[in-house]
């Protein structure tokens, strides 16, 4: 992409609205634009780190075995009321009416919705173990709506749902979500750890949410310290060996770790007092179990092997990817901006032109411009008509992984600089040795 085509509307001064870094960088890098409170539009460069952290939440997903779908965004009422949820869930849930007056609501979750689709179609034990899912829009009406997305109204979630034949079988479900979450959030940057957790409107009694400490995060938060140490599941586990997925679980369950609503003071305290972290961190995920309780209101039963009908056990697994977003910009910036980990980066790599005009730099950019996008990186090439300390400033703040720099001066010996940008390490060499360095 070229620069001077692109739509980057990026922002001089400091937003005051934005109390924090995440929501602060992700204005100034022209990422969203908030267009009623609590409700943003993805601008392009926003979108294309939305869209990669979205490809890693659907690669672990699907590792797992579980299935894509798309549910709609807009339910009826009805399904609500057959789960006795439609008068329970509160002021949180937006409630609409059609042109038939007919009640509708803008979906907080899904799983009177997916219960209704699992129903309909699934008959037997055989059928199991199934686990749907999607990434789709919600809308909460947050009662405070802050931090840009970190707190929205309308946001993203990628949203499962396991229905199996049993509680082992549930828990084994459960387990598997479990391990791909810590895959999914490392393959981020982020250091997430699965904290006891309270089950609050969804219901249910096993639960974990996925914590990464932040001194911005809303949720307070009492763990074991070793935990920020632990080894992440590799990419050649085997979701289909339930003792293996249950030895992980029991490793990263064996010490203390719980939110605030579940903490237990005692039980902490007996931590070695070095090892005891109590601290602030943002919930990115969020693992439930509840066994028969949409299943039983609603009449989701399978046949099991036994001739019987049996009522499916559900869990639920939710991740928000527009939450995602801040919270990686929490764990990774300066005070110039921005330090996409490479993972989730809108470009891998960008080229500053410092002097667009000039035959040699236009010559070399326009070079390695072409040989880096034939080589499939993304590229995004500065080439505007503007100050060299203004096209520093821009990469830095929006945080692309490696500049490399043609300037005059550098390429009439044939050579351009490569800035790291989380180091800050400058390196010069030749045009080939570039390209080389970064395929
Ligand atoms: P919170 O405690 O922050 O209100 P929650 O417990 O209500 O979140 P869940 O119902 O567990 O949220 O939803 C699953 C995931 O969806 C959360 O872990 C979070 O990543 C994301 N999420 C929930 N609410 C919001 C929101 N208002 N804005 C952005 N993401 C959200
Ligand atoms: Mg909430
Ligand atoms: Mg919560
Ligand atoms: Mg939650």
């Amino acid at each position: 992409m070229r620069l001077s085509r692109y739509f980057l509307p990026i922002l001089k001064e400091n937003p005051k609205e934005a109390e924090i870094v995440s929501h602060r960088l992700m204005l100034r890098a022209g990422m969203i634009r908030q267009q009623a409170a609590g409700i943003y539009s993805w601008l392009p460069l926003g979108k294309r780190v939305l869209e990669k952290v979205n490809a890693i939440i659907r690669e672990e997903q699907d590792r797992t075995g579980a299935i894509e779908i798309l549910m709609p965004t807009i339910q009826s009422a009805e399904l609500w009321k057959e789960s006795g949820r439609y008068d329970d869930y509160g002021l949180e849930m937006l409630r609409i009416n059609d042109r038939q007056e007919r009640p509708m609501l803008y979906g907080p979750t899904n799983e009177e919705m997916v219960t209704d689709i699992f129903r309909s179609y699934v008959r037997s034990y055989k059928d199991l173990p199934l686990n749907l899912y999607h990434i789709q829009l919600k809308f909460r009406d947050e009662i405070r709506p802050r931090f840009g997305t970190m707190r929205s109204r309308e946001f993203l979630m990628k949203d499962a749902y396991s229905f199996d034949i049993d509680q082992d079988a549930a828990r084994r479900a459960y387990n598997k979500m479990f391990v791909a979450y810590l895959r999914t959030f490392s393959r981020m940057g982020l250091s997430a750890v699965p904290m006891r957790a309270d089950t609050g409107p969804i219901g249910g009694d096993l639960s974990h949410e996925f914590i990464i400490l932040a001194d911005t995060g809303e949720s307070e938060v009492f763990c074991h310290r070793d935990y920020l140490g632990f080894d992440i599941p590799d990419e050649t586990t085997d979701f289909q060996d339930a003792g293996a997925l249950q030895a992980i679980v029991d490793k990263w369950t064996s010490l203390y770790a719980a939110t605030s609503e579940m903490h237990d003071a005692d039980a902490f305290a007996a931590v070695a007092e070095d090892a005891r972290l109590s601290a602030r961190g943002i919930e990115v995920g969020h693992i439930f179990y509840f066994g028969t309780k949409y299943s039983e209101p609603m009449g989701a039963k399978v046949m099991g092997p036994d001739g019987k009908e049996h009522l499916v056990h559900m869990g639920s697994y939710g991740i928000g990817p527009t939450r995602l977003v801040p919270a990686i910009i929490e764990a990774s910036h300066d005070e110039n901006g921005i330090i996409w980990p490479k993972s989730v980066a809108p470009y891998d790599v960008s080229i500053i032109n410092m002097k667009v005009g000039d035959g040699a730099c236009d010559s070399a950019s326009e070079k390695l411009y072409s040989e880096l996008e034939a080589a499939g990186l993304d590229v995004l090439y500065d080439d505007r008509d503007e100050r060299a300390g203004a096209k520093f400033a821009t990469a830095d703040l929006i945080g692309i992984p490696q500049q490399i720099v043609v300037g005059p001066r550098s390429i009439a010996n044939g050579e351009v600089e490569i800035k790291d940008r989380k180091t800050g390490e400058r390196e010069n060499m030749t045009l080939e040795a570039a390209v080389n360095r970064l395929v």
